[in-house]
């Protein structure tokens, strides 16, 4: 037995650290999904992104390092080889990838890591991680609202945009294996139900490691209690 004072349940609730976890979001492109993302990372400061690599030119607007990092094909296919990749897949015709160091990094300092990855990346996620993984499927509330987002972010041309359209069914397929789906009618509310996700899994007991030394040490006072 151990000499050490016993810690006081005002203590160890002070103490219980929470495990991080993979959140995923992913839907056809055009769904709303890096907005939805944007707005997470501003409004918790325990979200953290997992910023991907990929092979694509980038987008207007696009900064290096931060939405993406912009790599070309042999450097992508050096860290794919040296397995530094948590996963990676090719989607319409360009390469994207995980860096696997930095998830870690977050994951042991108690972050949420965000994924913007598609349902090929999600399945290697799981066969990795699956424990840790929470995967949230966002859809369009119609294919015209979906095409009217495409169009309407100007940045890619009319041949890149059809090619999504043609995309967004295979995507929408993949929609059985995710945990959560949410359809993004209004913004707002599909934030609202992001961060109710996010909240609730954040409670789930193998995410709070040290509750179980918490029940002990509320169970000792109550015994303490009621001896008198
Ligand atoms: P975009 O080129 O529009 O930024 O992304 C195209 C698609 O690639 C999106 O569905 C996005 O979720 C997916 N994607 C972006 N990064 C990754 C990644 O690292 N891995 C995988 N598997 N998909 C990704």
């Amino acid at each position: 037995m151990s000499n050490a004072p016993q810690k006081r349940p005002s203590e160890l609730r002070r103490d219980i650290k929470r495990r991080g976890m993979l959140f995923v979001l992913s839907s056809p492109s055009g769904a709303g999904k890096s907005t939805i993302s944007l707005r997470l990372l501003q409004d918790d400061d325990d979200v953290v992104l997992s910023v991907s690599v990929t092979t694509r030119p980038p987008r207007p607007g696009e900064v290096d390092g931060k939405d993406y990092h912009f790599i070309d094909i042999p450097r992508f296919e050096e860290m794919k080889a040296a397995n530094d990749l948590l996963e990676h897949a090719r989607v319409f015709d360009n390469y994207y990838g995980t860096p696997k160091g930095p998830v870690n990094d977050q994951l042991t300092s108690g972050k949420d890591v965000l994924f913007d990855i598609d349902w090929q990346g999600t399945q290697q996620v799981e066969a990795q991680a699956a424990s840790d993984l929470v995967r949230v499927f966002i859809l369009p509330p119609s294919l015209r609202e979906l095409e009217r987002r495409l169009k309407s972010r100007a940045q890619d041309s009319d041949e890149v945009v059809a090619g999504r359209m043609a995309k967004a069914s295979d995507e929408m397929s993949h929609c059985a294996e995710y945990d959560y789906v949410v359809i993004n009618d209004d913004l707002e509310e599909t934030l609202a139900s992001v961060k109710a996700i996010l909240t609730a899994e954040r409670l789930r007991r193998q995410r709070q490691p040290g509750i179980n030394d918490f029940v002990s040490a509320l169970r000792s006072e109550a015994t303490a209690h009621s001896n008198g």
